[in-house]
């Protein structure tokens, strides 16, 4: 069997999933479609999200209703009969009513959880239906009860052996074909909703595929495959048709936004290979990400990281940095959630270069309990992945960098945007 995904912008417009349709009719094997959000739903959930928390019951059903209509607007431009569409989300839409005038806003995390991943079960819920009035027979499966994990909410661990029977059991290939789950969600053992951290979707096709043994994932998206550096930031961009799953992890790890960064253990860990190919031009052969390659990229690759901040830690005691207060550093930075994407040390500092997120301010107060804290926002991280001095010129120049770190073979530049 094969897993396919397909991304927010693939589910974008009644368009996008008549093309779903086209792919999908083409293929004649078993096969598990993982699908995002459509559109912009996820940031509009965390605006419904934003409203309830502070008990703006009104804005947040405000807010619900148009996220509502966005979807009532695809549906009734995509179906004969829009009806059955209506029909098929209006319960979910219920339920986010419910809890929106119910509910008591406590632990942000958590109802992140429970109320953004409707997005992800009204879009499947869309696709399934719509596949299911042109002819396309599917079983919907709600992954909430099926990809079991720990409660570790907005960045939840999947569970893989819970997951593998619960999953295997429900998507057996025996009474149904083709299978329609969700992207980014799942749920903890007590049957909370979780969800696997922005952009996860990429990661639960992964995981799909590994617990049901795939013989290969394809990620269908709106680019021609994976490039050397994003054409939206660089000019003479080129094309890269084969990567291992190390470059890959390189790649997501430096912030490439081509694929979610945890995609990869799950594939590597059984070798399924993942295409990365253009949803618009179906017959394009895109990229594909495996073990190993006979062709290694032999183009410089560059990759930027934006909204970074830079944090400088001292001891205050002058103790040695790399000793116990690296650990508890560290320690707090995990807690807090921070990303971490460059690590310098000196005798007397460490600095760190971290994603800018909801969490910084927590983790930039604990750490100052014990530490002389520092830090720069508005940064963004370059990685040059096969360096040459002309193309260092060529992207640094002029720009006010903060700090640096090159090997033989790639360099890091920590700049203001
Ligand atoms: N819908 C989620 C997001 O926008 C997950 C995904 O698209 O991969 O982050
Ligand atoms: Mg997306």
């Amino acid at each position: 069997m094969q897993v396919y995904k397909f991304g927010g912008a693939s589910v974008r417009s009644a368009e996008g999933i008549r093309n779903i349709n086209r792919i999908v009719s083409g293929v004649k094997e078993d096969l598990f479609i993982v699908v995002s959000a459509m559109g912009k739903t996820t940031n509009a959930m965390e605006i419904v999200l934003d409203y309830f928390m502070k008990a703006d019951h009104q804005a947040a059903l405000t807010k619900l209703a148009e996220v509502e209509s966005y979807h009532y607007d695809i549906i009734n431009e995509l179906f004969k009969n829009p009806e059955v569409g209506f029909a098929a989300i209006r319960p979910f839409i219920t339920e986010l009513e419910n809890y929106i005038t119910r509910g008591v806003g406590d632990d942000y995390d958590s109802w992140y959880d429970r109320l953004v991943s409707y997005g992800e079960i009204i879009s499947t819920t869309i696709v399934s239906t719509y596949l299911t009035e042109s002819g396309i027979e599917n079983a919907w499966l709600d992954l909430r009860g099926l990809i079991v994990t720990d409660s570790n909410f907005r960045e939840a661990n999947v569970r893989m052996e819970d997951s593998q029977v619960r999953l295997k059991k429900a998507a057996d290939f025996t009474k149904n074909r083709i299978y329609i789950g969700q992207g980014f969600i799942g749920a903890n053992i007590k049957g909370d909703p979780t969800t696997l951290g922005r952009e996860g979707s990429d990661y639960s096709a992964a995981v799909v595929a590994n617990l049901l043994n795939a013989e290969s994932v394809t990620i269908w998206k709106d680019v021609p495959g994976i490039l050397n550096a994003d054409p939206r930031l660089f000019e003479n961009t080129v094309h890269i048709p084969e990567l291992t799953y190390l470059d890959a992890v390189e790649l997501a790890y430096s912030g490439a936004q081509i694929i979610h960064p945890k995609t990869i253990k799950p594939l590597e860990n059984k070798h399924i290979p993942l295409y990365v190919r253009p949803f618009g031009s179906p017959d394009e052969a895109g990229s594909v990400i495996k073990a190993t390659t006979d062709s290694p990229i032999d183009v410089p690759v560059l990759i930027v990281r934006k909204n970074q901040v830079l944090i400088t830690i001292r001891p205050r005691d002058f103790s040695f940095v790399l000793e116990e207060s690296l650990s508890k550093a560290f320690a707090v930075m995990n807690k807090h959630r921070l990303k971490v994407a460059m690590i310098q040390s000196s005798a007397v500092s460490i600095s760190v270069c971290v994603d800018n997120s909801r969490y910084l301010e927590g983790a930039l107060d604990e750490l100052g309990n014990e530490f002389k804290v520092s830090y720069n926002d508005g940064l963004e991280l370059l990685t040059i992945r096969g360096i040459t001095d002309e193309i260092v010129l060529k992207t640094t120049n002029g720009r006010n960098i903060l700090l640096t770190q090159r090997t033989r073979r790639s360099g890091r530049y920590l700049m203001r945007e």
